[in-house]
């Protein structure tokens, strides 16, 4: 037996609960997992608000990412005892996730751990650290050096914009913050933003082309904010796009593309292939100060992440958040 947080929906009714389940009633997979933590992301937020259809089958466990160990497998791959991270595939959305005592998945779907990061460390980076490293990566092979001038990041305070901080700052690009909080702006800095400028500036319709500024971005915002930051990007700049915390919509021009050479470059990190993934949490783990990481995670339990996840879709969360699963499995407990 484990603890889930489990959302259920009766009659267009979504119900969000603490379950008791048994380890039979696991979806089917090759490798059972012992989830030591998991995060909420902001997809997550979606899932347990029931604010957008992220849930494809009910009863859902939510958790789009978890760290853990193996309990058992039937893939050679794998065995007890090894410790892994799952981001992705589908998992919380169609296939029961992380926010769980136990998990059982698909061979294909776990990365190790890599040396030098515990399982709580891992949580900290989340899917929302991961995608800020895909999307860091993306800039690095289309070319984005820090000699070419400013890198903005957009949804700063979020996971994926205070991981995008840091990194590009460890790699020595001057970052440019925008966000709708100011008076994180001293907080932001100690991540490693050189400037930190407000939302606003980007968010409402906004000319075709505009001032050329910034030789690259990570945008997790999309909307308004993103057609404004492809349009006031310098000659031949990039920006990688990962997200849509302001909307899904996209009411821009092609003028910043073929005026400029303006390259938008798509993020996702659900259905990345394993090379890409294992790449990124191995720069991952040679890149963020954990010191720091610390420091800009909250700890939460199960009982906490209904709360949470709305705090966060209302934009109130600063940073990470990891969620301790590693008393929900009962027969560990008993051991
Ligand atoms: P968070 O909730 O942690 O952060 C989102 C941030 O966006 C907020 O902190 C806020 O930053 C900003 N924001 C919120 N609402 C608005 C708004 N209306 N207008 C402008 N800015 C806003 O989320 P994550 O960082 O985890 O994820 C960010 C986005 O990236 C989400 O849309 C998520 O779905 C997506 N994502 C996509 C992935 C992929 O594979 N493509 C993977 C992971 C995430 P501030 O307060 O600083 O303004």
């Amino acid at each position: 037996m484990f603890k889930a947080l489990v959302i259920d929906k009766q009659d267009d009714v979504q119900t969000v609960a603490i379950s008791e389940l048994d380890e039979s009633q696991l979806p089917e997979g090759e490798v059972r997992v012992k989830v030591q933590y998991s995060t909420l992301n902001y997809k997550d937020g979606l899932a347990i608000t029931g604010k957008a259809p992220v849930v494809r089958k009910f009863p859902m466990v939510p958790g789009i990412d978890f760290a853990g160990e193996v309990i058992e497998s039937s893939d050679e791959r794998w065995k007890a005892g090894d410790q892994v991270i799952l981001n992705g595939w589908g998992v919380g959305e169609s296939h029961w996730g992380g926010l769980a005592g136990c998990a059982q998945v698909k061979a294909d779907w776990l990365v190790a751990l890599p040396e030098g990061l515990s399982a709580k460390q891992a949580m900290s980076v989340g899917t929302a650290g991961y995608t800020a490293m895909l999307c860091v990566m993306a800039l690095q092979q289309q070319g984005v050096k820090p000699e070419d001038g400013e890198i903005l990041v957009t949804g700063a305070n979020g996971g994926v914009g205070t991981i995008s901080i840091t990194l590009l700052a460890t790699l020595g690009y001057t970052v440019v913050a925008s966000t709708g909080r100011m008076e994180e702006a001293d907080y932001l800095k100690s991540l490693g933003a050189s400037e930190v400028i407000h939302r606003d500036t980007f968010s409402s319709a906004g000319r075709p082309l505009a001032k050329e500024r910034w030789a690259g971005a990570v945008d997790s915002v999309g909307s308004h904010t993103l057609a404004n930051v492809c349009a006031s990007m310098r000659y031949g700049g990039a920006v990688a796009a990962c997200g849509l915390a302001q909307g899904m919509d996209l009411p821009a021009t092609v003028a910043p593309f073929i005026l400029r050479g303006v390259a938008l470059i798509g993020v996702d990190s659900v259905n990345a292939p394993y090379a890409k993934r294992v790449a990124a949490w191995e720069q991952l783990t040679k890149l963020l100060d954990l010191d720091k990481l610390a420091a800009n995670t909250q700890d939460l339990t199960l009982e906490d992440c209904v709360e949470v996840a709305s705090d966060l879709l209302a934009g109130k969360v600063r940073g990470r958040v990891v969620v301790d699963c590693t008393a929900l499995r009962f027969v560990d407990n008993l051991a």
